[in-house]
């Protein structure tokens, strides 16, 4: 019924659960120490779809996204801005979650935040060095992918491959080029965690297959994220729970994996570290967040989006048009399978196909059950932010901006009144003036 493309296997495949009742998922998060940028939202959003159609056919689906909130970059970052790393985290945190809700993404069913797992990542790491999988040496436990058979087996990079392109100095410790980081010393004044090695910190890798196990159990159904943590962040993730499950098989972790193409910019990969990124608070001085849910879902999840100012042009052009369609229809966000864009969608999440039909049922609506093909069309493309419905925030906001224009109308203060029907115009606001009263609708 659902079929998605599998990286291990790198086929697309039925999804055949491992429990129907009880579907788990889980994907990579962001790591909090500045501000994320529009490609790290694509992941965000190709994680929310995935976990929204799932939702949308079985009826108990519990979708785990990480918070990194300990790492290099972290310390780096809060020293330069002189906060503790809590501070630096929880800022960039709030603020992702409140851009995220912007684009109508959910909050993730759970939400383990790293500090939170140190106690069982040197449990982890314990039984990795009882299994062998793993060495300590002056402070420091790496991981040994000789260890494990199938070493790079979701990339299908073999050992050697890698080590004929190192170009990095290898750090003389280590055993084999390729050999990670489970625990590394902190300095006396940087963050971190008594452990059986000393003073020290959890290795980014360790954490996810730590958390996704404590909190989810394992074999999960599907893990996740961007293309670039096919490796190594994801094939150490699968050594490591091999490793602490001695065995060889990638699929005592998860079984299948899925992973979203880059947004490109200027036919570069858009990153932090290049400085080619784009921000949503930038955006939204001039596009809706729906319209920028739509531009970002108006690519397949697996393609790379060329982002660009033309593309969510035309996006804004599309939502709109659609919305001028679907808002004479009260039809609630429901996903309906048998509907033609519901197969789109559990055709490998096909969003290009649905909005293609969602286009072609405004010329010739007879042809669909134009109800089913909306409510599906709002679940996934409106997300949480459903038929620009507004939150009671929003409308507050409003009613009070309308009573604050009455007053200044009856003081005679026209130009407050029309700084305020501007403002109120900007949020897409429309009044109408009648009997001395002030109606509104949405555009
Ligand atoms: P990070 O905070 O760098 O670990 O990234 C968080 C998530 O965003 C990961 O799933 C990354 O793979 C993803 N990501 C980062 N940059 C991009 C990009 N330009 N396009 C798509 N996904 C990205
Ligand atoms: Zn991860």
């Amino acid at each position: 019924m659902f079929s998605i493309f599998n990286t291990l296997t790198t086929k697309k495949a039925e999804f055949i659960p491992i429990n129907k009742e009880d579907i788990r998922i889980y994907f990579c998060g962001p790591t909090v120490y500045n501000e994320l940028h529009i490609g790290n939202y694509r992941a965000a959003l190709v994680a929310d779809l995935l976990s929204k159609t799932l939702k949308g056919i079985y009826p108990k689906v519990t979708f785990v996204s990480n918070i990194t909130d300990i790492d290099d970059k972290i310390i780096k970052e809060a020293s330069k801005q002189s906060c503790s790393i809590n501070e630096l985290t929880q800022k960039y945190y709030k603020k992702f979650m409140n851009d995220a809700d912007i684009l109508g993404i959910s909050k993730p069913d759970l939400q383990p935040f790293a500090t939170d797992y140190v106690d069982e990542m040197i449990d982890y790491i314990q039984t990795l060095l009882k299994n062998n999988s793993a060495y300590e040496i002056s402070g420091n436990v790496l991981f040994e992918v000789n260890k494990f058979s199938n070493y790079g087996c979701l990339s299908g990079r073999c050992i050697e491959e890698q080590d004929s392109g190192a170009r990095v100095k290898i750090e003389d410790y280590k055993k084999n080029p390729n050999d990670f980081t489970l625990w590394k010393p902190s300095l006396a004044n940087e963050p971190g965690w008594e452990s059986p090695w000393g003073y020290g910190r959890p290795g980014w890798h360790l954490e996810c297959s730590v958390m996704s196990e404590s909190v989810l159990g394992v074999p999960f159904d599907i893990h996740g994220g961007g293309n670039d943590l096919k490796f190594p962040h994801h094939d150490n993730e699968i050594a490591q729970t091999c490793g602490f499950h001695n065995s060889s098989d990638p699929t005592c972790f998860a079984k299948y994996w899925v992973h979203n193409g880059f947004l490109n910019l200027a036919n570069e990969k858009m990153s932090k570290s290049l400085g080619n990124v784009v921000y949503i608070d930038d955006l939204l001085k001039e596009f809706k967040g729906n319209e920028i849910r739509l531009a970002l879902l108006s690519t397949h999840y697996r393609q790379p989006i060329p982002w660009s100012l033309n593309l969510l042009k035309q996006a804004a052009s599309v939502a709109r048009k659609i919305s001028r369609f679907t808002s004479s229809h009260t039809t609630k966000s429901k996903f309906f399978p048998g509907s033609n864009i519901g197969k789109a969608i559990l055709d490998d999440l096909n969003t290009p196909k649905a909005l293609a039909i969602m286009q072609s049922l405004i010329t010739n609506p007879k042809k669909f059950d134009i109800n089913q093909e909306i409510s599906t069309f709002r679940y996934i493309f409106e997300g949480s932010k459903q038929d620009l419905s507004l939150s009671k925030e929003d409308q507050d906001k409003i009613n009070q901006l309308i009573k604050l224009r009455l007053k200044a109308r009856e003081n005679g203060d026209y130009q407050t009144a029309d700084k305020i029907r501007d403002e109120l115009n900007k949020m897409n606001v429309s009044i109408k003036d009648k009997n001395g009263k002030t109606e509104w609708e949405i555009l």
